[in-house]
This record gives C-alpha cells, sequence and structure tokens, in this order.
C-alpha cells in the first residue's frame, strides 16, 4: 500500500522557513497534482517525500512506515524531473537499466525490465540510440523509462513538461494518463499548469506560500473554491 501522508511537515533554509507546517493523505494509487505559482514550495515538498532535503519539521510516511531519516533509495519511489539529464554517451537501453546496474540487478533481469519499460512507453525502436538521436518527447519517455523500471511504488514529476513545446505537452499529458492506468502507483505530480493538473489528477492540492489552500477533485476546486486565490489561480467564474 503505497500511501503517502505529509504531518505537520515544516521546512525551514536558515532562518527561513518556506514550508509552514502541512497535512496531507494521498490514498494508495491515487494521482495527486500539486500546483501554486512559483515559490510557493512545491519543488520543495516533493524534494522532502523524495529524500532529497531534509525535514526541518513534522513527519513524512509513505505506506505507513515514517521515512523521515531514509535515504531515498530506501524509498520506493522514483522522481522525474523538468531537466531529464540522460546520460549522453549512452544509449536509450543503457540509460534504462542503468540505475538498475548499480543496484546489483542481474543482467538478464535488467533486460526483461527495460523491454518492459519500453513497449509501456513505445520505445522499443529506440534502445539502440543515444539522447542527442531523440526528439524532445522522446527524451523525455525516456526519463520516465528510467523511473519505471525500477517498479516503484511512488512516482514524483515535477514540471515533467514544461520544457515542451504546447503540442507535444498535449500529447505527453496523455501518455502520463496512461502510464498511470498501466503501472498503477501512486503518483504526485508538481506543476504550475492549472490546465495539466485539472485533466491528469484524481485530487489537486493547491498551494500558496508554504500553505495548502485547497484540496479537492477538480470539479470541486473548480465549481466551490475555497478562497479568492484558488478561484484566481483555476480559473473558476466569478
Ligand atoms: P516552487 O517549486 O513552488 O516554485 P520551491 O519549493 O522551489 O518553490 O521554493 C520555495 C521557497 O523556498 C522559495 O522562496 C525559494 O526561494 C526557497 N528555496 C528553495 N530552495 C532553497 C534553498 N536551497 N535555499 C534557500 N531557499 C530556498
Ligand atoms: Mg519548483
Amino acid at each position: 500500500m503505497a500511501t503517502v501522508s505529509l504531518k505537520n511537515l515544516v521546512k525551514r533554509y536558515g532562518a527561513l522557513e518556506v514550508v509552514h507546517g502541512i497535512n496531507l493523505e494521498v490514498a494508495d494509487r491515487e494521482f495527486i497534482a500539486l500546483v501554486g505559482p512559483s515559490g510557493c514550495g512545491k519543488s520543495t515538498t516533493l524534494r522532502m517525500i523524495a529524500g532529497l532535503e531534509d525535514v526541518s519539521g513534522g513527519a513524512i510516511e509513505i505506506g505507513g512506515t515514517v521515512v523521515n531519516d531514509l535515504p531515498p533509495r530506501s524509498r520506493n519511489l522514483a522522481m522525474v524531473f523538468q531537466s531529464y539529464a540522460l546520460y549522453p554517451h549512452m544509449t536509450v537501453r543503457e540509460n534504462m537499466g542503468f540505475s538498475l546496474k548499480i543496484a546489483g540487478q542481474s543482467p538478464t533481469e535488467i533486460a526483461s525490465r527495460v523491454d518492459d519499460a519500453a513497449k509501456t512507453l513505445d520505445l522499443t525502436h529506440l534502445l539502440d540510440r543515444r539522447p542527442a538521436q531523440l526528439s524532445g518527447g522522446q527524451r523525455q519517455r525516456v526519463a520516465m523509462g528510467r523511473a519505471i523500471v525500477r517498479n516503484p511504488d511512488v512516482f514524483l514529476f515535477d514540471e515533467p513538461l514544461s520544457n515542451l513545446d504546447a503540442k507535444l505537452r498535449t500529447q505527453m499529458r496523455t501518455e502520463i494518463k496512461k502510464l498511470h492506468a498501466k503501472v498503477n502507483s501512486t503518483v504526485v505530480y508538481v506543476t504550475h499548469d492549472q490546465v495539466e493538473a485539472m485533466t491528469l489528477s484524481d485530487r489537486i492540492v493547491i498551494m500558496r506560500d508554504g500553505y495548502i489552500e485547497q484540496v479537492g477533485t477538480p470539479d470541486e476546486v473548480f465549481k466551490r473554491p475555497a478562497t479568492r486565490f484558488v478561484a484566481g489561480f483555476i480559473g473558476s467564474p466569478p
């Protein structure tokens, strides 16, 4: 059960507090979109869940276990960033298998997981190419492939599509939705694009200045925004 709970979660950088004790329960296999203006604390929150930032207060639980002091590799999650940083000298196959190799998986196991992931993401015909020979959308799919080969319980996305042009963004949205239906993991998806959030998620979390303003289904936040800020951000009619 890959639930994710944030309990009075606080983040400070020195004297500056940027996340002020937020609470959130993400259900097993739920797709949560975390939205809000630039600087409101989305990436910081995601990075704390991933274990890439220390927690200053409160707790993060994954599957009911407090993970505050666990290193990222012990959290059974995978993160996909906006800058997908593929290894340029490796083929797609090697890029996708790299983390499994580091983890000491056998070559047979690696090959089988990479092949499965490549099928899911329609990358089979590109496995022997290098990143320079791929389009932006294909590179982003490889970045997702790198994540899914690890069979994570939880997927974390930080604005994965913001480097892509509008047409490709729409296309990739559909792919992410299909991917979620197929691998059935819990997803926390950070975006500043409310349309992306509305189309992809089961529930939307709206953050502002380190606080959560509202949590609800796309329909709820659109039809019944809790605050003027939410209405403005989501684009609800006045
Ligand atoms: P978002 O992802 O919503 O745009 P961030 O989580 O990146 O916002 O940042 C939240 C706040 O924390 C911002 O005010 C940002 O300047 C600050 N911040 C982020 N990282 C650091 C850091 N390493 N040191 C100091 N302040 C930081
Ligand atoms: Mg960010």
